[in-house]
């Protein structure tokens, strides 16, 4: 028997008592013949994500748990005659993605969708005529139009930038607002301006901006929590079932071989869309919640803790969700060590914005040294520093005492820092929270108990004096990978702005890695489409392929800070898993883990690096269980 299976006795203690004494039986002088195992996956190239075992040729399966990995010879031993066995035939198969930052894990109705398309003004006017007329995005003459998925920054041709104008100009009374891709930035026609009683005088809230033109108007855009102002003054949108949203949104998530995530921003009825999924049985993804009120301070904080002592009261069952996901928190936890059946967990807060974004023209990320403005003209330009170093939404002393209000309550706090100086300011705010948790802070920062694990989402542009900060502090960089390619939201509305030097360290994947940070994926989405395979493509490559028509995206985005294939993988399996407290029971196929996996259509390590996007995933399985399979595969008769 596998001497990796003493960890697995071990591990499950008292709860499986019967089926204890047998395996310990085994682990005795003379081994027998192991217990049949539900599934046997045999003949593939298994890709563990154990560095000591990283590829073998069979795995087992037992109640939702790997208890064998390793040669063909071995695996006879597992397969009785209720064995499912799948014959790979050299097929990939690797632990399932895990994604330790998305927003879009509900799907509602269909709206009015931009598609992250490249739009001339024209089309862009076009498409949204074309919703104006549809009456499925509503009719009536005060019916808001709300339309989705406008990728800004690819206007074209590139610096093309338009305000409410444009959308004034269109043949309706109805007020219209028009979502940003990345959720930081839209713009509303004159009707959305005046509904939501936003004039020359409003001022900006303390979390986002109302743009102005010389003469003192608003624009139509509005930034960051200045987007709140708008909405407020829509109505409800109609009722949707939380259930059916919840539903097609795990849908798309399984399909792209999504097993484990930790959504940001969450609202009460969406956990509790979830948990009610998880009492049917039809939650077929491992869920964590990381939930933002606004609150930062005082009597405001006090009573967001209790909201989310509220929410784990009424919606997490401990019996429901692996100990160590909750080992850390203060106050005795106790439980089952594996819970083969995706559960609910309220992990914390998040996620807290320390500041905007990088691209021109909402510049709202908090820099170190300012922006640089172009003084000479577009055809001959002359960059020079400006005076706008962005809007450091929190301070690195409220921060700290936040994050640790919030570990003292058994509460992960996930901060957004996009610049510099806000990812600064975010990691002296964790400095003071390792002052105040006593967890040492050393070179290993990473994996001690009771630790938090304080997460830091984006990290777009970090100084070099603190690439070294993430280790050293145990925190784990949230990174976007598909984030790092030549596009118009990277090559035009940041690369002139920062300079040449600046830029050598836009999304520094490579440089933190270096230094020892513990890179953990979140894909952001829906920000980018869902699409997880390009983005270990992108971390790999740091390239886009838009075609003959765009030869100014040719080529990649600083190459030297590109992540091997391994560290891309690691980092959306067993790094996620860490951040979601999870790493000891999923994140890595090793005997006594869960079984999350993926079987791919192809082997990621024998392809062109530029086929990795496109990958599909043949079957899904959570826990031992095949929650997705693709309608062409047929692993067993
Ligand atoms: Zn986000």
């Amino acid at each position: 028997m596998p001497t990796g299976n003493h960890g697995f006795i071990a591990a499950r203690g008292a709860l499986l008592a019967g089926s204890l004494a047998t395996l310990a039986g085994c682990a005795g002088v003379e081994p027998g013949a192991p217990e049949a195992a539900d599934t046997v996956l045999r003949d593939g190239y298994i890709y563990t994500v154990n560095e000591s075992n990283p590829t073998v040729e069979a795995l087992a399966i037992r109640d939702g748990v790997i208890v064998y990995v390793g040669g063909e010879a071995k695996v006879d031993a597992f397969i009785g005659p209720e064995t499912r066995v799948i014959d790979l035939g050299g097929k990939m198969v690797m632990p399932g993605l895990q994604d330790a930052h998305i927003h879009g894990i509900t799907a509602g109705q269909p709206q009015c969708d931009l598609e992250y398309q490249p739009l001339t003004v024209d089309e862009f006017k076009a498409r949204i005529a074309a919703c104006l007329d549809n009456p499925a995005f509503g009719s009536g003459a005060d019916d808001w139009l709300v339309v989705n998925h406008w990728y800004v920054q690819f206007l074209t041709p590139p610096g093309t930038s338009v305000t409410k104008a444009v959308l004034d100009s269109l043949d309706t009374r109805r007020p219209i607002i028009v979502n940003g891709v990345w959720g930081h930035a839209a713009l509303a026609n004159s009707r959305a301006l005046e509904l939501a009683d936003i004039s020359a005088e409003t001022p900006n809230p303390s979390d986002g901006v109302i743009a102005h033109n010389a003469a003192g108007e608003p624009t139509g855009w509005v930034y960051d929590g200045a987007q709140a102002l708008v909405r407020q003054a829509m109505p409800a949108p109609p009722a949707v079932d939380p259930i059916e949203a919840a539903r097609r949104g795990m849908q798309a998530l399984i399909e792209e071989g999504i097993t484990s995530f930790q959504a940001q921003s969450e609202t009460r009825e969406t956990v509790a869309a979830f948990a009610e999924l998880r009492e049917r049985h039809e939650l077929p993804a491992r869920a964590h919640f990381l939930i933002d009120s606004g609150a930062r301070t005082g009597a405001e904080l006090t009573a967001f803790i209790a909201e989310l002592d509220a929410l784990r009261d009424a919606f997490e069952h401990p019996e429901q969700i692996p100990l160590q996901v909750r080992a850390w928190r203060p106050g005795e936890q106790q439980g089952p060590r594996l819970v083969p059946e995706p559960g609910v967990s309220i992990d914390g807060v998040g996620e807290v914005m320390a500041d905007g974004i990088l691209q021109a023209p909402t510049q709202t990320a908090a820099l170190l040294e300012p922006y640089r403005v172009n003084v000479g003209s577009a055809d001959d330009p002359r960059w020079v520093p400006g005076d706008k170093r962005g809007e450091a939404y929190i301070d690195a002393e409220t921060l700290g005492t936040m994050a640790t209000r919030f570990a003292e309550h058994g509460y992960q706090t996930q901060i957004h820092a996009i610049g510099d100086r806000a990812v600064r300011n975010t990691l002296d705010a964790f400095e003071t929270l390792r002052e105040n948790d006593g967890i040492e802070a050393d070179q290993t920062g990473y994996g001690q108990s009771g630790d938090s694990r304080p997460l830091m989402s984006h990290a777009e542009l970090v100084d070099p004096a603190d690439h070294a900060r993430f280790a050293q502090l145990g925190v784990v960089p949230v990174m976007s990978y598909q984030w790092a390619k030549p596009a118009p939201d990277s090559t035009d509305a940041v690369k002139p702005y920062l300079g040449p030097q600046r830029w050598q360290g836009y999304e520094p994947e490579g440089d933190l890695a270096a230094a020892g940070a513990k890179i953990a994926y979140g894909s952001d989405y829906p920000v980018d489409p869902l699409d997880h395979w390009f983005a270990i493509e992108a971390a790999v490559l740091r390239e886009a392929d838009w075609g003959p028509q765009f030869p100014q995206y040719a080529g990649a985005l600083n190459p030297d800070q590109a992540l091997t294939l391994e560290q891309a993988i690691r980092g959306i399996t067993l790094n996620a898993a860490y951040a979601m407290h999870q790493d000891t029971i999923t994140g890595s196929l090793e005997t006594g883990k869960l079984a999350d996996l993926l079987i791919l259509d192809r082997n990621l390590f024998e392809i062109p690096r530029d086929d990795i996007s496109e990958t599909q995933v043949l079957m899904t399985m959570v826990g031992g269980d095949v929650v997705y399979m693709a309608a062409d595969f047929a692993p067993w008769q």
